[in-house]
């Protein structure tokens, strides 16, 4: 899924090949020229910065074609890290990635609740600290810390739109308080969004694919990622999937609109129709008052894997509304990946995933030309604080255009010298 670098528009030429490098896993010098379009001269440099710096390190030799063995370059995983953190109000979900964006400390968190914000964030500064020295990481290798939450978040108004439970942080400036209290530096994104940039990251996606994740939390919400960069919209809510109509005169949907695909197959659908059936509901734990949705809805698909047609049907309806909707995205953005992750995809994803391939296989609209490589994540739980990691290692080390942070050790690096023709 690798392509030529030179679709997108990096910052210097070392973070070019730098993504080169990690979307291949392990590739030779020549093979860089083929992918980068630069001269042998600027490759032999770039990759002696880069070894130099402990970022990438040789490793090994190709099998012979013939000619000599060419040695294989890969990333450093242990040279960097980042912090990522999904803040929710039911929980705080703390990771510390690698460079390559594999999860080396995880731990859980009561979450936001009531509590004031600036006790929070005094509080989850503790909190990072103890995940980055529980597995004796220095912290001058951490990089910084990427902080995802529900909904659009913005550097300039902190939360900005907030659920209500989490009213209180309307206004609070997070990233400050946050990068104050940690000695970080902090980003921030929305929780589909950085989940796509997460599987983008750590999944061997190239840097030039057209990727998207499709998240199923207790919404339903899906993140773009198009030549390495997310795209995000006017207003931050891009990929708003979840309110794709499926049926005109559906029921309506808390958005205002009808028959979305997440007022028919959400998770809160799912929950519904199996309280609806009593039989279903008493074996499957659902009489009495109500939980919460995610609960619920993981009661259904347990129930589902024990073998109930009632809870396998209802959960197989929900699938084919949502690879309808995949199919539309897929259509719409003439897609290459699209990652099935979130909560709800971590547990009941058996079910959905093949409702969705076999949706895409057989209605993409651009079959003919190419596929769609439907995943489901290899971490769908915590797809999210892996993404707010991934935002901070490719703002760090492979920024996508001029204005980006860089490290001080990579300020320094040669402009992208892109070629003048050939797209
Ligand atoms: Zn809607």
């Amino acid at each position: 899924m690798s392509g030529p670098a030179r679709a997108t528009q990096h910052a210097s030429s070392k973070s070019a090949v730098l993504d080169v490098i990690r979307a291949a896993g392990t590739i030779s010098r020549v093979g860089l020229i083929n992918a980068t379009g630069f001269t042998g001269a600027t490759i032999s440099t770039v990759v002696r910065k880069l070894i130099d710096e402990g970022l990438v390190v040789e490793t090994g030799r190709a099998e012979s074609t013939g000619g000599k063995r060419r040695v294989l370059l890969q990333l450093n995983h242990s040279s960097r890290y980042a912090v990522g953190v999904h803040l929710d109000h039911a929980g705080i979900t703390y990771v510390l990635t690698n460079l390559g964006g594999s999860v080396v400390a995880r731990i859980s968190r009561a979450g936001a609740g009531a509590a004031e914000p600036r006790t929070v964030v005094a509080r989850m500064a503790a909190e990072v600290k103890g995940l980055i020295d529980g597995v004796g990481v220095d912290h001058k290798r951490v990089l910084g810390l990427g902080l995802v939450s529900p909904g659009p978040l913005s550097s300039d108004t902190g939360m900005g739109l907030t659920p209500p439970s989490m009213r209180k942080w309307e206004d609070f400036p997070l990233d400050q308080e946050l990068e104050r209290a940690t000695s970080l530096p902090v980003v921030l994104d929305n929780d589909a969004t950085a989940a796509a940039l997460g599987e983008h990251w750590s999944g061997g996606i190239g840097g030039t694919a057209i990727s998207a994740a499709l998240y199923m939390g207790t919404g339903i919400g899906a993140g773009l990622v198009i030549n390495g960069i997310t795209y995000r919209g006017s207003s931050g809510n891009a990929g708003e999937i979840g309110h794709i109509c499926v049926d005109a005169n559906g029921p309506e949907c808390w958005c205002g609109a009808r028959g979305c695909v997440e007022v028919l197959a959400g998770p809160a659908a799912v929950v519904a129709a199996a309280r609806a059936d009593a039989a279903l509901a008493g074996s499957a734990g659902l009489t009495g008052r109500a939980r919460s949705v995610s609960s619920d809805f993981a009661a259904v698909s347990r129930a589902a894997r024990r073998g109930e047609p009632s809870a396998l049907a209802i959960l197989e309806r929900s699938a084919r509304y949502i690879a309808v909707a995949a199919r539309t995205l897929a259509n719409i953005m003439d897609l290459e990946v699209l990652v099935l992750t979130g909560p709800s995809f971590a547990i009941a994803g058996s079910v959905y995933l093949p409702v969705v391939r076999d949706e895409l296989d057989r209605a993409f609209f651009s079959r003919a030309a190419h596929g769609v490589d439907v995943r489901l994540s290899r971490s769908a739980a915590t797809a999210s604080a892996i993404g707010g990691a991934a935002l901070v290692l490719q703002s760090e080390l492979v920024p996508l255009h001029e204005g980006l942070r860089l490290p001080e050790n990579l300020a320094d690096s040669e402009p992208a010298a892109l070629p003048a023709s050939g797209e």
